[in-house]
């Protein structure tokens, strides 16, 4: 059976890794704090010590990490993965990062003779846990090919972008457009309140409208309600992935101010609560000036 080593155990990772046990494949994990991985090493996986030692005779390895720089922390410290991949390795990531940081571990990585693609995903924890996925990838066709197998149990569905960076850039223009899209809400849902309309009703009419993304959906209800309970996505993430997108739309389209508006936005949320729900950004936006 294929062997994969499975770096990052967070509300995402934790269900991917999962995956590969369900599918069969030999499982090695590593994650910063050990006891994420209890259940999954009940379930069969394998505990590494670090994430060098995780990639010790890994067919691929996959990362799914907070940021650039646990991603640069988990491939390529004294203890990296890359410290032991074979050439000829797939180095599979997944985690959110900047495009210059895919840039940047792609020429590292494929110095070392090892294959990198980027592959990060859209989905909540419930779609990871169930291989459900959406994988936005950015990879050589002939690596995109070798990689299916380690692609199949984690995803339904693959975009290939392009070459390596393409998948990171749409997921960053994505994470940005759901970025405005949820710090627009926050506003017209504290109007809504302030100009005393029936919030049960505003709730109806959103979710059901014209602008009734599954974002608009799913927070409207959570922000009029001011239930939080079982955060899927941190303000703190959501800020570090519209701060990435914006640092990269400077380099292609200048201004953009409305992204502007929404990485503010988000700069306050993070403060407010870093590791509280996305959709607290209400409480910023209705909270007495
Ligand atoms: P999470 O629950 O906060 O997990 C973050 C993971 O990164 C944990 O395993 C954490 O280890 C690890 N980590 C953080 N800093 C590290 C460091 N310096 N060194 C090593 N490991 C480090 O986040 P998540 O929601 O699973 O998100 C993971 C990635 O998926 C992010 O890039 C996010 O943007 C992306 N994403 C998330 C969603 C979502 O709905 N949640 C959807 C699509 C994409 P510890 O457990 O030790 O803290």
């Amino acid at each position: 059976m294929p062997r994969v080593a499975f770096i990052g155990l967070g509300r995402m990772g934790h269900g991917m890794a999962g995956r590969y046990l369900d599918a069969g494949f030999t499982v090695a994990v590593w994650n910063r704090s050990k006891a994420k991985a209890d259940d999954l090493i009940a379930r069969g996986a394998l505990w590494a010590t670090s994430p060098e030692d995780a990639a010790i005779d890994a067919d691929a390895v996959v990362t799914m990490v907070a940021d650039d720089e646990a991603s640069r922390a988990v491939w390529l410290t004294r203890d990296g993965a890359a410290a032991t991949m074979k050439a000829g390795t797939l180095a599979i990531e997944c985690s959110t990062v900047s495009y210059q940081h895919t840039l940047d571990m792609a020429r590292e990585l494929q110095s070392r003779g090892l294959i990198y693609i980027d592959c990060p995903v859209t989905g909540l924890p419930e779609a990871a846990a169930a291989g459900k996925l959406t994988l936005l990838v950015g990879a050589d066709p002939a690596d995109l090919e070798r990689a299916q197998p380690f692609l199949a149990p984690i995803g339904s569905t693959i975009r290939h972008f392009g070459a390596v960076g393409a998948g990171t850039v749409f997921k960053l223009i994505n994470n940005l457009i759901g970025a405005v899209q949820i710090a627009s809400l926050a506003e017209g849902v504290a109007i809504a309140e302030q100009a005393g309309l029936d919030m049960k009703l505003v709730a109806e009419a959103l979710g059901t409208g014209a602008i009734a993304s599954p974002q608009v959906i799913r927070h409207s209800k959570r922000m009029i309600e001011r239930n939080f309970s079982g955060a899927s996505f941190t303000a703190a993430l959501r800020h570090k992935d519209a701060d990435y997108a914006v640092r990269l739309a400077e380099t292609l389209l200048p201004g953009v101010p409305v992204s502007r508006a929404a990485l503010a936005a988000y700069d306050k949320a993070k403060a407010h609560a870093p590791d509280g729900d996305e959709g607290q950004m209400i409480e910023i936006v209705s909270r007495p000036k």
